[in-house]
C-alpha cells in the first residue's frame, strides 16, 4: 500500500508527524491581520488579493515568519476560495491566487527548512438546514483548492476557523482523498460550533473521521483559550493544534469579536491595538500550550513576527531573528552602563 502513496506525499507525512513526535511544531499565521496593517488588504471583504497584486508583499511578511523561527509557511488562501473571491469581482482569479499562494509559501519555506501547508477555511456557504446541497458546493471548492495545493508541493493541508462540524469533514475527507495530513481547527466563537457540538466532541469527530491533527485557532486570546485547549487535549489522542489569538481577552470579553473599549465601543477587528498581548505574554502561552501536551502551537490573526520569535525562544530556540533579540542591558538609559540608570526602572516591572 505504501508503495502507492506518491515519494513527495510519503516524505510529507514523515515530515509533518514525525516533527510532531519529536517536539513541539511552531506554526506562524497572522497574515490577513498584518497585511491590512500594512495597507496590502481591504478589511471588511478581507479577500487575499495581494497574493496576486503585491506578491512581495506577502513573502516578505513569509520570511519574516522563517526568520522568527516557524517550522511552518502557511500558504495565504485564506478567505482563498471562490465563494470570497466572487464577491470582490476576481471569480476567475482563483486557481491562479491560489496556486501563486503555494509558491510564495514554498519559496519561503526552502529558505528555512520549514514545512509548507496549504489552507483552507470557514466558506460562509455551509448551511446546516441543508448540509447535501451546501455540503456539494463546499466541496467543490475545497476540491479545487486542495487539488492546486498538492499539485503545488503542500507537505499538508490546514483546514481552519471552521464553525461546522459538517463542513470540517467535508474538508477533511476531500484532504484524505488527496493523501495529505490534515491539521483541522475550529474557530471558538462561540461556546460551541455553530452546528451545536462542544469543542472538545468536534475534535474527536474530525479524529475519528481520520485528521492527524486537531484543535482550535482564532477567536480566543490566550487567556481564554488555554481552558478549552485542557478539555481537547483530553478528550483526543492526536497531536492537538492552538494558535490563538494575540489579544487580552477575558471570561467576561472571552474572543476578540466580544472585546470593548472603555466606551463600550467593538474593538474587532481593526480597533483592537490596545488588547494586544506583548511579546512575553504569547511566549507564556507557548509554554503553557506545550506543558498542557498541545503539540502545534502557534498564532492568528493579529499575530506578528515579533510575537512568533519569542514564543520560538521560549520553546528553547535560537532562530535566524534571534541575531536581534532585545539586551537592554545596552538601552541608553535602561543598561547597565546607562548614565541614568535607575532613573526611570525597568520598563517591564514598572
Ligand atoms: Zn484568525
Amino acid at each position: 500500500m505504501a508503495l502507492l502513496v506518491p515519494r513527495r506525499y510519503a516524505h510529507a507525512v514523515t515530515g509533518l508527524l514525525d516533527r510532531l513526535r519529536d517536539g513541539v511544531v511552531l506554526g506562524a499565521e497572522g497574515y490577513l491581520f498584518e497585511l491590512e496593517r500594512r495597507g496590502y488588504l481591504k478589511s471588511g471583504p478581507y479577500v487575499p488579493e495581494v497574493v496576486l497584486d503585491q506578491p512581495e508583499a506577502v513573502a516578505e511578511l513569509h520570511r519574516e515568519f522563517v526568520r522568527a523561527g516557524a517550522d511552518v509557511m502557511v500558504a495565504f488562501t485564506y478567505y482563498g476560495h471562490e465563494e470570497k473571491l466572487r464577491a470582490v469581482g476576481r471569480a476567475g482569479d482563483v486557481e491562479a491566487l491560489n496556486r501563486q499562494a503555494l509558491r510564495l509559501a514554498r519559496e519561503a519555506a526552502a529558505e528555512g527548512d520549514a514545512l509548507v501547508a496549504g489552507n483552507i477555511c470557514n466558506t460562509w456557504a455551509y448551511d446546516p438546514a441543508d448540509p447535501e446541497g451546501s455540503g456539494d458546493r463546499v466541496r467543490g471548492m475545497y476540491r479545487d483548492q486542495v487539488r492546486w495545493a498538492a499539485e503545488e508541493g503542500a507537505d499538508f493541508i490546514l483546514s481552519e476557523t471552521n464553525d461546522y462540524v459538517g463542513e470540517a469533514l467535508i474538508g477533511l475527507e476531500v484532504i484524505r482523498d488527496h493523501g495529505l495530513p490534515a491539521v483541522v481547527t475550529f474557530a471558538s466563537s462561540e461556546d460551541a460550533t455553530i452546528d451545536d457540538h462542544s469543542f472538545e466532541d468536534a475534535c474527536k469527530r474530525l479524529e475519528d473521521a481520520g485528521a492527524d491533527v486537531v484543535g482550535l485557532n482564532c477567536s480566543r486570546g490566550p487567556a481564554t483559550l488555554l481552558p478549552l485547549l485542557e478539555r481537547v487535549r483530553a478528550a483526543v489522542s492526536c497531536p492537538v493544534a492552538a494558535q490563538p489569538v494575540p489579544y487580552r481577552t477575558t471570561p467576561e470579553q472571552p474572543t476578540f469579536q466580544s472585546l470593548r473599549d472603555p466606551g463600550g465601543g467593538r474593538a474587532f477587528p481593526i480597533a483592537l491595538d490596545p488588547f494586544t498581548c506583548t511579546r512575553f505574554e504569547m511566549a507564556d502561552f507557548a509554554t503553557a500550550a506545550r506543558d498542557l501536551g498541545v503539540g502545534y502551537i502557534g498564532i492568528c490573526c493579529g499575530g506578528a513576527p515579533h510575537h512568533v520569535r519569542a514564543m520560538a525562544e521560549a520553546l528553547g530556540r535560537t532562530v535566524s531573528a534571534s541575531r536581534y533579540s532585545p539586551d537592554l542591558s545596552l538601552h541608553p538609559i535602561l543598561g547597565d552602563v546607562a548614565t541614568t540608570a535607575g532613573r526611570y526602572g525597568s520598563w517591564r516591572d514598572g
